[in-house]
């Protein structure tokens, strides 16, 4: 029997369940899951669901009224009491409608594998599946119990998953969160920044601007001040950026609008500079007499900042060499469901899925080679956490 305790041996055990690793994706990657798309997503979480019925778990489905259902699965040890629990987090949404894959097939070329969600993130379940088996054929003795939540919104914001997120993510000593790595070398994510995004909405007055002009209030030229000002709390240093990505207002040339609005992205690689967008956002103050400001919205998602990640990244490090394989990390300018649960001061790794690129392109792929890497180092993960 190999032996579990050795990285190197189940990585090889891994490299041998290469093709059956591929199968299975190829299924996934074939059953199209939009997160708009309920009736999809639903018979997508039923595939799954399927495939994982054989690994030795206890599955629930938790139904959604208006998006796919979220699977929880749960793996407890045979040796009866367990000493605590951890996340394995992801989601099987993408962000291609149904119909996609008739133009971007299903297909392996030059050791790359490509397909819509292939890399995120549907590969990084496949490897979680595999993990698990792997860790059982060889017998490994858990010491936790590890429950797999794949989740159908992630990609739309997390609204109907979040809370499923939380409560299980405060039962749990670590998680590790199945999004792709970064790049070629699959760097883990061990800072993520908050995102958000917020609306500042002017209303002036209108009047002629030929006519009248001193009794008009221009919405567009207050809009156009207030989006200077918080340009200024850009900081790309500290990792803080705004950015106005859509603006309306106006009807004609020679009328005074009495109306505007901006869409801002927020993001932010602290907590405390994320507090202090939001304050400053919502004290704007009108510029030009007569206006009105209104500001709405706000950070959805929290900074993931690296003290919560630090050390989960040096034992994956540490794993990674014995198998031969470098393990580094980056800081990511996206938001993950991983930055709830860190939010919540649970250690969290994050980009621990697949490697390759183009994720939400019609190029998106992974490399094959690096699946049974992958899914030996999150096993490896597993029975040292
Ligand atoms: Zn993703």
């Amino acid at each position: 029997m190999i032996h579990f305790t050795d990285p190197q041996n189940l990585l090889k055990h891994l490299r041998g369940e290469l093709p059956a690793m591929l199968e299975t994706l190829e299924k996934f990657v074939c059953c199209e899951s939009p997160s708009t798309e309920k009736a999809a997503a639903d018979h997508c979480a039923a595939l799954i669901a399927d495939v994982w019925k054989g690994a030795g778990v206890q599955i629930e489905t938790r139904e959604q009224k208006h998006r796919g259902a979220h699977l929880r699965i749960t793996y407890s040890p045979s040796s009866g009491r367990s000493r605590g629990q951890l996340l394995v987090l992801g989601h099987y949404d993408t962000v291609y409608a149904r119909g996609t894959l008739a133009k971007m097939p299903f297909r392996k070329a030059g050791g790359k594998v490509f397909g819509p969600g292939v890399f995120d993130m549907k590969a990084g379940i496949v490897q979680a599946l595999y993990a698990l088996r792997a860790l059982r054929e060889l017998d490994a003795p858990f010491s936790k119990n590890i429950v797999f939540l794949w989740t159908s919104d992630e990609e739309i914001g997390s609204e109907s998953s979040r809370k499923l997120i939380e409560a299980e993510a405060k039962r749990c000593d670590a998680i590790f969160v199945l999004e792709p790595s970064l790049g070629p070398k699959g760097l883990l994510k061990t800072a993520r920044k908050g995102v958000g995004e917020a609306e500042i909405i002017v209303h002036g007055r209108a009047s002629h601007a030929g006519l009248a002009p001193e009794k008009g209030i221009n919405a567009i030229h207050e809009l156009a001040l207030q989006i200077t000002r918080a340009k200024g709390w850009d900081d790309p240093r500290r990792g803080i950026s705004v950015n106005a990505g859509i603006v309306e207002g106006g009807t004609r040339t020679n009328v005074i609008p009495d109306y505007a609005k901006v869409v801002i992205d927020l993001r932010a690689l602290r907590i405390a500079d994320m507090q202090t967008i939001e304050r400053r956002l919502h004290a704007l103050e009108p510029i030009l007499a007569g206006a009105k400001v209104e500001v709405t919205g706000g950070f959805s998602r929290v900074p993931l900042e690296r003290k919560y990640s630090a050390a989960l990244f040096r034992r994956a490090q540490s794993l990674g060499k014995q198998m031969g394989l470098e393990i580094d990390e980056c800081t990511a300018g996206g938001g993950s469901d991983g930055n709830l649960t860190a939010a919540l001061g649970v250690p969290t790794l994050d980009g621990f899925g697949a490697v390759g690129d183009g994720a939400h392109s019609p190029g998106e792929y992974i490399l094959a080679k690096t699946m049974p890497e992958r899914a030996a180092l999150l096993a490896a993960m597993l029975i040292t956490s």
